[in-house]
């Protein structure tokens, strides 16, 4: 079989055909022509024209490389007159309109680059770091428009940093898919919106069952505003850790107080009341009674922290909430200022908090999504805009399809 028909067959090409392949040290070049009288297709519509208007100057495309050696399509665009659009240029059967590369590449790149930083990438397929940027964010306008989306039920509202500990972004998650469904610039409460205006609007928010989100977080009266059929619900990881932030503030308020001798028996304690009980040893264990038999107000916090787990595992609502309602009051009556005010949190916050028993939800079932946009974040040093980075985790994480090759 001779190259160009190889190549012919390899592009798929129905209404152009291979002229002749030209071997130079850097690459292989490949010579396309129009196929006799077929008919070319509207670059805007795909409409099938009947008349060319005029032929442009040469183009050229890459595409994958053979073997090693990188293949360069060159082909003179027509341009067609569409009863639709008028004189438009032709449809390319191998490229997205005015994209570079063919498609079989720029999906190539687009699948390495959900594994590999986009440095990476480019050193694979000999382009620079542009091209992959340029590439990834054409894959994932095309997803955004072509993604299915079916109705949603549950969401769970979440945020990222973007640096260590700076510049926040908010990912809203499909809590019954496991798929991301949108990523917003910063985490206030008109950063949010476009969620709900712009992304699921007026008829898909009707939908919306449950919005699992922190308690803390700025953006709850707009999902009360937007999704008016959903009930607001507090994640159950968020709770927990401002519970363990409570244990922490408590023992660290206590340590101020403490004279030297009691100091050094104190110190370390801090993962012993963090852990599970039964995950202790014996040594662990004898500074923990030891603790205990202090009486200090830090038992009292770990108790405290110990009976609030209860709650998770209640069957019927009403128990959970009488389990609830007795440990706030015993923890008002503890003198600890951080539980006070882990309490009159969740007092304003009951409704939301309450939802777990119904709902068994939390944005926990998605944590590893949040794992997953870090390690894009470390992995490249390239995402000095937040563009870039959010082109990133759509890419990485929405499930996005990528453009059909021919
Ligand atoms: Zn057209």
């Amino acid at each position: 079989m001779l190259v160009e028909t190889f190549i012919r067959k390899q592009l798929r090409l129905k209404t152009h055909t291979v002229t002749h392949v030209e071997e130079t040290d850097a690459c292989m070049l490949v010579y396309i022509d129009r196929l006799g009288k077929r008919l070319l297709r509207c670059g805007v519509c795909r409409h099938r024209c009947r008349e060319v208007h005029d032929i442009r100057k040469q183009r050229e495309w890459r595409d994958l490389s053979m073997r090693k050696l990188p293949l360069k399509l060159r082909y003179r665009p027509r341009r067609v007159k569409c009863p639709r659009c008028g004189v438009r240029v032709e449809d390319f059967p191998w490229a997205e309109p005015w994209a570079r590369v063919t498609t079989a590449l720029s999906n190539a790149v687009a699948l390495l680059a959900r594994e590999l930083s986009w440095q990476g990438t480019a050193r694979e397929y000999g382009l620079n770091w542009k091209s992959v940027a340029t590439i990834v964010k054409r894959a994932v306008q095309y997803g955004l428009k072509h993604r299915v989306r079916p109705p949603v039920h549950c969401i769970g509202i979440d945020e990222v940093s973007r640096r260590k500990g700076q510049v926040y972004l908010t990912v809203v998650y499909d809590l019954e898919r496991r798929v991301l469904l949108w990523v917003g610039d910063e985490r206030t409460e008109e950063a949010v919106r476009p969620f709900f205006t712009q992304e699921m609007g007026k008829r898909r928010c009707q939908t919306l069952r449950v919005v699992c989100m922190d308690m803390w977080a700025p953006y709850a009266n707009l999902v009360r505003e937007h999704a008016v059929n959903a009930q607001l619900l507090f994640d159950r990881f968020h709770i927990v850790k401002h519970l363990n932030e409570a244990v922490d503030t408590a023992r660290r308020d206590l340590w101020r107080q403490l004279s030297f001798r009691e100091r050094t028996t104190f110190k370390g304690t801090r993962w012993l009341l963090l852990k599970n009980p039964w995950n202790l040893n014996s040594n662990q264990k004898d500074r923990l009674s030891t603790l205990v038999g202090w009486n200090t107000p830090l038992v009292r916090a770990w108790y405290l922290k110990e009976s609030f787990q209860l709650f998770w595992s209640y069957k019927q609502p009403w128990r959970a909430r009488q389990h609830l309602l007795k440990w706030m009051s015993s923890a008002m009556r503890s003198r600890l200022e951080p539980f006070k005010k882990f309490v009159k949190m969740l007092r304003s916050h009951l409704d939301g908090t309450l939802a777990w028993t119904k709902t068994r939800l939390s944005n926990g079932a998605v944590e590893g999504r949040n794992n997953k946009i870090k390690s894009i974040s470390h992995r490249s040093f390239g995402f000095r805009t937040a563009e870039n980075f959010i082109a990133a985790i759509y890419h990485c994480c929405a499930r996005l399809p990528l453009p059909a090759e021919p």
